[in-house]
């Protein structure tokens, strides 16, 4: 079952390829995103709700055995016409098409400007960059995040320093930003993360007042609201990542956005070699003007893009409808505790769908325990992120010839970071409490999210065999 020490990606991988229960495998690989209108559940709900069958894990049946809705989506009537046209053309490096993408994108997070690029990852160290994020600079992040977000802050050789979340939204914690702010702090990376927003009405001020740049890791986030303004669209920068299992999938592939034009020339030339803005692939004798990458999409990507994006903004309000739904359904239930969003929050993306497992509600039945019950009914979950404010990949940055140069010895002193950035909240998210549910199970039905809520409930009622059965 899935581990404390499994992966997101790699939970969605299993749970693709291999199937979380045996049951789920034969009908994974159709197609059964093309009709969302899945027929009503053989069982009401209703009818499992009094049913007094013994838990799948010890024999009885489970809730479930339908499979859900696969992801990605490629509906080849309408995703493969330009994608085909762009093969046949040979125009494969990035041209008309990735600008087209970028100006739909831009179009529907009401930004001005937008740059496809190879992944999320290097879109926020791109905007890290170009903001002039640089060695010996502290960047504020969450602990409570996706790897990359500290890896980008990593890479561009400043220090990761960890904010404590709020764990009844998952978010950063505006009320612990500013007792990490110290004179060598120039940047805050608010996550959006699960796809819901950060409360920047008090993160922003803050940055405000302390000077700091504000990147909004939305890589999560696609067409989350606040106050119907699109996230990313509030710092100086916003960053997004197209990766196979995000909301709006190319296989690979990331985008910076904002409204500022200089910064965006800027970023289109440090992924393009460094050449002056505008220069085209296969320019050799323009003449670079910075220090660049080359971080460069290709047409085919774009073309995919496109397709993916048509639907997106019905997909988001299927998720959000789903979401609340079954929020409604599990919070009455002893010991679930599901994400709360902040009172301005218009839109959530609901990349993952996020609720606290308190097991004191489950007569002490560990998170593991829980887990592996719900996924013999047929529910696909998992306990999400490891704490990242302690993993050895911070001591192999601090130990790197790089960061050796430019920062004084105590300050890489990995057992003192260590002290420094403790997050007790994060801790027990991501080591006790946190549950996910990934965000193609919400786009099926109501009677889908009923199955879920069944099970959860299931296992709550029979939580004092399943105990006995963990104990063995
Ligand atoms: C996926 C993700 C990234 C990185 O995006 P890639 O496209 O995989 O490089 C960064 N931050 C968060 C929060 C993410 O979920």
């Amino acid at each position: 079952m899935a581990s404390k020490n499994v992966s997101r990606r790699e939970f969605i991988r299993r749970n693709s390829l291999t199937g979380l229960s045996a049951m789920l495998s034969p009908s994974l690989f159709t197609n059964s995103m093309d009709s969302p209108a899945t027929p009503v559940s053989d069982v009401p709900i209703s009818i499992i709700h009094t049913t007094s069958s013994s838990p799948a894990l010890l024999g009885g049946a489970p809730v479930r055995t339908k499979s859900w809705p696969t992801w990605p989506i490629w509906k080849p009537e309408t995703d493969e016409k330009q994608l085909l046209e762009v093969i046949r053309s040979g125009i494969w490096s990035r041209a008309n098409v990735a600008t087209e993408f970028e100006q739909k994108w831009a179009q529907a997070l009401g930004v001005k400007r937008s740059l496809l690029v190879v992944n999320g990852t290097n879109a926020l160290i791109i905007a890290l960059s170009q903001l002039d994020i640089r060695a010996g600079d502290e960047v504020l992040v969450p602990p409570y995040t996706f790897i990359a977000t500290v890896s980008a802050v990593l890479a561009t050789g400043a220090m990761p320093i960890f904010v404590d979340v709020d764990p009844a939204t998952f978010q950063i914690d505006p009320a612990k930003i500013e007792a990490k702010i110290t004179v060598r702090t120039k940047a805050i990376i608010p996550v959006h993360i699960l796809g819901l927003p950060a409360q920047m009405n008090q993160i922003l001020p803050i940055a405000k007042k302390h000077n700091l740049v504000v990147i909004e890791d939305a890589c999560q986030a696609h067409l989350a609201e606040i106050n119907h303004q699109k996230v990313g669209t509030f710092g100086s920068a916003g960053c997004f990542s197209f990766q196979n299992s995000k909301n709006l999938a190319i296989g690979e592939g990331g985008a910076v956005v904002s409204n500022d034009d200089a910064f965006m020339d800027r970023c289109f030339s440090y992924q393009n070699f460094g050449n002056p803005y505008g220069a085209g692939v296969g320019s050799v004798s323009v003449g670079s003007i910075r220090q660049g990458n080359k971080l460069r999409t290709t047409e085919y990507q774009a073309a995919i893009g496109l397709a993916q994006l048509a639907r997106l903004d019905a997909q988001t309000t299927t998720r959000n409808e789903n979401a609340a739904y079954l929020k409604a359904q599990i919070e009455k239930i002893p010991g679930i505790v599901p994400y709360k969003l902040y009172d301005d929050v218009t839109r959530a993306a609901f990349h993952l769908f996020p609720f606290r497992y308190q097991k004191e509600g489950f007569k002490g039945l560990p998170r593991a325990a829980f887990l592996k019950a719900l996924q013999a009914e047929g529910i696909p979950c998992s306990n999400g992120y490891a704490t990242l404010n302690n993993q050895p990949y911070l001591n192999d940055a601090f130990r790197s010839k790089n960061f050796q140069k430019v920062y004084p010895k105590e300050r890489l002193d990995f057992k003192q970071y260590v002290a420094q950035n403790q997050c007790p909240e994060n801790d027990k998210l991501c080591n006790e409490e946190a549950v996910w549910f990934t965000q193609n199970m919400l786009l099926g039905t109501k009677e889908d999210m009923n199955d879920i809520a069944a099970a959860i409930e299931k296992v709550h009622k029979n939580a004092d065999e399943l105990i006995k059965l963990s104990k063995k």
